[in-house]
């Protein structure tokens, strides 16, 4: 069976990410998922949860439970729909998309700032979920003032509420301005030569493929709940978010 290659839509601006609606064709279905030529729905991957919603069709309507990119995009549905269904309506559940949206911009924030504050604490992990997330750092060795320091200076550059965007750039061109360990560079594979970078005003600039917020307003303030080791040097960051 060929290989089909699903468009991504919501990879291509800032304002891509806010759509919460779009038409598709079934490409191939499987025992329990399908393959969309094209999607919004955001597969499990780079520590940001996956999208959940709904497929609208002539039959009715087809919940996607789960989604995954593993070379292709399969949406993990409750019920294969009737086998003549070709088209689709897609419906995100916005406010799950939207909490990870946030989750997602926080963490890059925390992850910047943390290397700055801490002589190069580098990110090299995180897991975020729609209500509380963590981060793993490399070398670390935080004390309850560092961790204290570290939510301060985050809700001090929040409430600046600075644009986010989106930049289209080689690689070249962003290890001249950007510390290669900061933005995680090194760990690339060294074919990307194309990358998507999320920038947060001028504090920021990282390659992403997640879906972020337009502005750091949407953000609200960051909680930080704590701390625990995971191994020599390596220390996990729980937070949360207060709305704003
Ligand atoms: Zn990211």
């Amino acid at each position: 069976m060929a290989d089909v290659t699903t468009e991504l839509l919501y990879l291509g601006s800032m304002d891509a990410a806010y759509r919460k609606e779009f038409d598709a064709s079934i490409a191939r279905r499987g025992e329990n998922y399908l393959v969309l030529d094209k999607t919004l729905f955001y597969p499990e991957g780079g520590g940001q949860e996956h999208d959940t919603g709904i497929l609208r069709h002539a039959h009715g309507d087809t919940k996607v439970l789960r989604v995954e990119k593993k070379g292709i995009v399969k949406h993990i549905v409750d019920a294969l729909p009737p086998a003549d269904t070709v088209h689709v309506h897609g419906l995100l559940d916005w406010d799950r998309r939207f909490a990870n949206m946030r989750m997602h911009t926080a963490q890059h924030l925390v992850s910047g700032i943390a290397y700055d504050l801490f002589g190069g604490a580098r990110t090299v992990g995180n897991q975020l979920h729609p209500d509380r997330s963590r981060i793993d750092f490399r070398p670390a060795k935080f004390s309850d003032a560092d961790l204290h320091q570290l939510e301060t200076e985050t809700n001090r550059i929040l409430a600046k509420g600075l644009p986010v965007d989106l930049k289209f750039e080689s690689r070249t061109s962003l290890e001249r301005r950007v510390k290669p360990d900061r933005a995680n560079l090194d760990l690339l594979p060294k074919h990307i030569n194309e990358l998507r970078v999320v920038e947060i005003g001028d504090v920021d600039a990282c390659p992403c493929g997640g879906t972020h917020v337009r502005n750091l307003g949407e953000i609200g303030k960051v909680r930080i709940l704590g701390k625990s080791s995971k191994g020599a040097e390596t220390v996990r960051v729980e937070y949360e978010l207060a709305a704003p």
